[in-house]
């Protein structure tokens, strides 16, 4: 095997003790924490899962965590009603919404409720707006960690070829933003996209954000490119190879001989995600406290 492998824990550990430092200087000079919402609606496993992790990362770094909770059979007057709360409530910085929600819920109606000063997601129409004029607002943050995770790892973008696969509003597209502000020359790629291993293996940078376990092999990649993989898709252990039962949308073992640099799964981009959401708290509650940039 050749690639580096990018260690996400690592960095992700660097940003939430960085995180934990301003923290303690927010609170000192504000008198209070910044304060970080989480609104989960419904008791599906695996959201709950991630509002738990989200919770406990909050406290970790010495932020004040807010749990709020909605039955599965919620209104979406009740949805409005909490956010609304949430918005106005002072000792909250950050609200985010677990997403998916319930069928009968419209999921980006709800978050586009959120106010944008709070919006530690970076979701809402405001914020996706401001990315795109390339302003100053709160980004998402899968796509944030990512660009953290090119940094870490000294990836040069100013001028390079990157390719994402996958088109959607959570990643795909405010990944290509974040890309073009760093000065690379974007590809997003969709399901309609013809010949996607040609397109693929033209990338100095491919990220894969698709949701398919393995798809992309060593056809898709460039000898020497770097490779990001911000699939995550659950198998059973003995499918997966590994206890977690989790792999990616790239099949590691086909592609790290042939790429530079290669994110594992679990281990890579998924840590940076909780991470970056810190780092939004902190932002947001800098921002609105008036003693942030
Ligand atoms: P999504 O909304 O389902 O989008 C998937 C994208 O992949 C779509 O744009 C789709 O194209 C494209 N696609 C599907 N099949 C394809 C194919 N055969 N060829 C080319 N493109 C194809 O998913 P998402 O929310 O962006 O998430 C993608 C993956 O990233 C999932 O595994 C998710 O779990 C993971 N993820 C991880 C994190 C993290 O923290 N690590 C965060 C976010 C997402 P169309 O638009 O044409 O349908």
């Amino acid at each position: 095997m050749s690639a580096t492998i990018i260690d996400g824990k690592a960095v992700a550990a660097r940003v939430r003790a960085e995180v934990a430092e301003a923290t303690r200087e927010f609170t000192a000079r504000v008198g209070r924490p910044p304060g970080l919402a989480t609104v989960l609606v419904g008791e599906d496993p695996g959201s709950a899962v991630y509002v738990g992790a989200k919770q406990r990362a909050c406290t970790e770094v010495g932020m004040a965590p807010f749990d709020r909770r909605l039955p599965a059979d919620a209104s979406h007057e009740q949805v409005t009603a909490l956010l609304a709360d949430l918005n106005a409530d002072e000792a909250v910085d950050g609200v985010l919404l677990q997403l998916p929600v319930p069928g009968h819920l419209d999921g980006p109606t709800l978050t586009g409720l959120i106010d944008p000063a709070k919006d530690v997601d970076g979701l809402t129409p405001v914020n996706a707006g401001l990315l795109a004029l390339g302003r100053p607002g709160l980004r998402p943050c899968t796509p944030q960690g990512v660009l953290e995770l090119l940094a870490a790892a000294g990836v040069k973008l100013e001028g390079a070829e990157a390719v994402i696969v996958g088109r959607s509003n959570l990643f795909g597209k405010p990944m290509a933003q974040l890309l073009l502000g760093a000065n690379a020359t974007v590809t997003v790629c969709h399901s309609r996209t013809r010949e996607l291993p040609a397109v693929c293996a033209r990338a100095d940078v491919l990220i894969a954000a698709i949701g398919r376990p393995r798809m992309l092999g060593a056809e898709h990649v460039r000898p020497g490119a770097v490779v990001i993989d911000v699939g995550v898709n659950r198998l059973t252990p003995e499918e997966a190879g590994n206890k977690s039962g989790l792999v990616g949308d790239v099949d590691f073992a086909a592609v790290a001989p042939v790429a530079s640099a290669i994110t594992p799964v679990p281990g890579g981009v998924g840590p940076m995600t909780i991470a970056e959401l810190l780092r939004n708290t902190l932002t947001a509650a800098g921002r609105r406290a008036g003693v942030g940039e």
